[in-house]
């Protein structure tokens, strides 16, 4: 049994440039997360525009930092500031509509990962929610240290709302061996932010997916110098997860709906008090134009 390892995928978000680790193909989901961006180094200004009003639905956004400060608002009427080391998990259900900006003090350094994790059945049309971890518990490692954002890792558990059996830790690893406790029954990814590791022998560069299948009760990784790593794993989730744009659902007729709300402006999406503009949602290809 060895890693699998995907190349990422260039992407732009808003006025970010970003490297997408998931989803890629093979590999759509590990556990219940479906989406990680790797934004930045960039240098944002004072009054840059991260990304505008845009909706949710089905998904936990999992916002991480590793530099810098960016300023959440959400349709819950939500206004949090997110400094690096600390957490936002927004919970869409139904809907949610949310900006990221510049917080209008901060210039300098902006780095981070933004994940979503897909909602299960139970869950996903319900309520929307928001939560800040200003402080996250911490697993000592060998080599360094696991901050736990979501989920458990061995021992340790994060407050954060998770909604299915899963992990996302951030490993702050330095040079040398490291053994991470892992549980048989569930799958993992690990994904390289700043520096290199090596697991299982093969190299695994920044941005670069590395697919763990179940069948293992630990993770020996070998840090080159000082790394930073986002460690992702859960129970292999059994549900079908249809992926288009913001929304993450089950089927194209539910995202038919949510795309139509959103061009509407329904009362499904709640705005957001901002000065940015909202972001108009691309068609969906599988509508003809007399349907749009
Ligand atoms: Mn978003």
């Amino acid at each position: 049994m060895t890693i699998e390892i995907t190349d990422d995928a260039a992407a732009v978000v808003g006025d970010l440039r970003v490297r997408r680790a998931l989803p890629r193909r093979p590999r759509r989901t590990v556990g219940a997360w479906c989406f990680a961006d790797h934004m930045g180094p960039a240098e944002l200004a004072q009054e840059t525009d991260l990304i505008g009003p845009h909706p949710h639905i089905g998904l936990q956004t999992v916002t991480w930092l590793l530099d810098g400060q960016a300023l959440h608002r959400d349709s819950l009427g939500t206004e949090q500031v997110i400094t690096a080391g600390q957490l936002n998990l927004m919970t869409a259900g139904h809907g949610v509509v949310h900006s990221e900006e510049a917080t209008g003090h901060y210039s300098g350094t902006l780095e981070g990962i933004q994940l979503w994790i897909a909602q299960p059945d139970e869950t996903r049309n319900a309520a929307n929610a928001f939560e800040h971890h200003a402080v996250l518990p911490k697993l000592e490692l060998d080599n360094g240290a696991a901050t736990v954002l979501v989920g458990t890792l061995g021992t340790t558990s994060s407050a954060a709302k998770a909604e299915s059996p899963l992990v996302g830790a951030e490993l702050d690893l330095r040079s040398g061996q490291t053994s991470v406790p892992l549980l048989p029954n569930w799958e993992y990814a690990v994904i390289v932010l700043r520096g290199e590791l090596r697991i299982d022998g093969e190299p695994l560069q920044i941005g670069q997916l590395g697919y763990l299948a179940p069948g293992r009760d630990e993770l020996g990784v070998e840090s080159i110098g000082t790394t930073r790593a986002m460690l992702l794993g859960g129970e292999p989730f059994s549900e079908q997860v249809v992926m288009w744009w913001n929304f993450v659902a089950r089927s194209h007729d539910e995202i038919t709906a949510a795309y139509r709300s959103w061009q509407h402006q329904d009362d499904r999406f709640v705005s957001v008090s901002t000065a940015l503009p909202r972001i108009p949602a691309p068609a969906p290809p599988w509508l003809s134009s007399t349907e749009l």
